[in-house]
Order: structure tokens, then sequence, then C-alpha cells
């Protein structure tokens, strides 16, 4: 089996599970400077007055359907009266103001080449933190575990709605990283179909199982948990670099075991992400200077008869520049390998860890 020692440089690598290419370079290269970006850094203003997911400016969107309130050590679910919103939260779910989808589409629906149908769906903010400068890269566990919960129950809750074959769940932070506001939110998004990378790698989890018997992540597991690619492990999880990176400091974020639902994960699991998650991306931030960065749930479809992944996270730290080979041709160039990310991240990451454990 090739482990990170046999490797040479400039390789053609593919992804995992696609056939996706990577080149990596040739020639040993520096890490590329990461480009801060100003209004992520500037953490220690005071709240920007004019951002409207700020606490005191509930009224500037759109009333919230799912509230969550502290009271006397309890979480307390409620939503948002027109015109009276709830104040004092600590997460806060609203429909966004500008929905890729909506309910109530107006388009109608056309034949190929000019196909069309109506994109049915529901769009909404959860702003994470009632803390302007709080993300997952600074966030307490606490704080972190409820925001799994609350992304859970919201999850489940639009699975049960009409018209809805998938649930999407991303968050971007910073501008560069496409972020809709500097107020730290995950966006989640229904969509009348199922996202075409997820279904390559459901495809592939299927060919894969039927062909082989084995799933191919839990395969991933299998030969990179321990190896040079491992950044850091906790009791359910790995985070990895994987083999064929697409971009520059990605890394994944894995049960060990073999899971297909997200939505099914124990109070445990869900503690034991909110660490994995805080270190992980607490050591990316600290490694790359607080950069723009992409996290990216790959969840299952919770439909019944839609083929199943085992599921996992993935970050893209800065939003990368993509050139034409990447944009027209589907190949990619990384100038950094995931050894070396590993070796870096890895070190800031468990250094987190320690900071956190010792805490406790
Ligand atoms: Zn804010
Ligand atoms: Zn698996």
């Amino acid at each position: 089996m090739l482990k990170g020692k046999d490797i040479q440089l400039g390789e053609l690598r593919k992804d995992y599970f696609t056939n996706r290419i990577v080149l990596t370079s040739s020639e040993k290269n520096e890490p590329p400077k990461l480009r801060k970006e100003d209004k992520h850094i500037a953490k220690k203003k005071s709240i920007e007055p004019k951002c409207s997911l700020c606490p005191g400016n509930e009224k500037k969107t759109k009333p919230a359907d799912m509230v969550l309130i502290q009271k006397e050590g309890a979480l307390i679910k409620m939503s948002d009266e027109e015109d009276d919103p709830v104040k004092g939260w600590i997460i806060r779910v609203i429909p966004s103001n500008k929905p890729a989808v909506t309910p109530t589409p107006e388009r109608a629906y056309s034949d190929r080449p000019l196909y069309s149908e109506p994109s049915h769906g529901h769009h909404y903010i959860m702003i994470t933190s009632p803390n302007h400068y709080e993300d997952f890269t600074n966030m307490s566990i606490e704080q972190l575990i409820n925001v799994l919960t609350s992304m859970q129950d919201k999850v489940r809750g639009l699975y049960g709605q009409k018209k809805v074959s998938y649930v999407a769940v991303v968050m971007n932070i910073g501008k560069e990283a496409s972020a809709k506001y500097d107020h730290p939110h995950l966006e989640i998004i229904t969509l009348p179909c199922l996202p075409p990378i997820i279904e390559q790698e459901a495809l592939a989890a299927q060919k894969s199982m039927n062909e082989l018997g084995i799933c191919p992540m839990c395969a991933v597991i299998n030969v990179e948990v321990g190896g040079p690619r491992q950044i850091l492990a906790t009791e359910n999880f790995a985070a990895i670099a994987p083999w064929a990176s697409s971009q520059s400091y990605e890394f994944w974020i894995i049960p060990k075991t073999h899971k297909t639902s997200f939505l099914k994960s124990t109070q445990k699991e869900i503690s034991d992400l909110a660490l994995i998650l805080r270190c992980t991306l607490g050591g990316m931030s600290r490694a790359l200077d607080t950069p723009p960065f992409n996290l990216v749930f790959h969840l299952s479809s919770e439909k019944k008869t839609t083929r199943q992944l085992h599921w996992h996270i993935e970050v893209y730290p800065q939003k990368s520049r993509l050139g034409g080979l990447e944009k027209g041709m589907g190949v990619y160039f990384n100038q950094i390998k995931p050894e070396q990310v590993a070796g870096e991240l890895g070190e800031y990451s468990r250094h987190e860890l320690a900071k956190i454990i010792g805490i406790k």
C-alpha cells in the first residue's frame, strides 16, 4: 500500500471515489501566502452597528421561525411573533432575504436544450452565535453542540416538507469565501433534486458496496487513520487531508465507523464532533491566520429511497482562485501536498485540543 514515505513529487492523483484529477507540483513549493480578509481579522473592533444579524437588530430580518434561548441552564426553543422578536437568543434561524430557492417559484417546466423546472425549496440562515466575532474556529464546545443539535432539528423538520429531495448545509466565512454576511452563520437550503457531487459519491458508494462489499469511505478510514494524512482523531471521528485534495489545505472530518445518517448521531457523537470541529478549525485558523473558508456537510439524503453515503464534512480554507484548467476541464492543480498539510494543521489542532481539554 502506498503511504506517505513513498510519494514522489509531480503526481497525478485521483479522488477516492470519482475520477477527479489533481496534479501535484513537480517542484518543491513554499506554501502559498493565504490572503487575510480585512473584515474577518478585525475581531477586536466593536460590533458593527450596521450588522442586521447582531442582537438588537432582529426587526431588520424576517421573523425567525426557530430561536433558541437559555433559561436556568435549560435550552428553550421558540419562534418570533410578527413585530415581536425573541430577545436574548443564543441561536436564531431566519428565512434568507435573498433565497436561492422559494416555496412558490414562478418558472414553468421546459425541455432541453432550454431545460427548466420550478426551483421549489426553503432557504434559511442559522445565526450560530449572538457574538459577531464568534464562529466555529473560536466558539465554546457547548455552543457548538447547541448549533449542531439545532441543525439536526432544523434539517429533520425540512425533510418533512413537500418537494424536498435534499437539505444542503454549508458555512461560508469571509467575503472571499462568498459569505453573505460578516456575522457567522450556516446556510440551510432545500433542493428538489440531489446535488451532483452528493449523487456521484452516493453512486460510487453503492457501486463499491455491490462489487466489493465495502463502503469506499470505510476503506478510506482504514487506510488514512494513523497515516501521514491524518490531522487529528477523536473517539468517533478522524480529520484527514484527503489524498487528492483539490484545494490547498482542504481537510475532511469523517465518522470512523460506517454512518450514513447525520440525523441519527447520538448526543455523545455530537459532542465528539463539536470537539474535533473546534480543534481542527481553531488549528486551521491559527496555522493560516484566520483565512476565509467554506465548510460543507456531505450528508445522505434522508429520503428512504435515495442512495446513501458515509457522511462527512469537507473544509476548504480560502476560496481558491480557480484557473481555466479547473473551471473548464475539471483538472485541479494543488501546490501543497496533503501530507504537508496534515503535518502543519495536525500540530496546531493538537495544541487546540490540549488547550480545550486543559480548560475542562
Ligand atoms: Zn453581527
Ligand atoms: Zn462507510
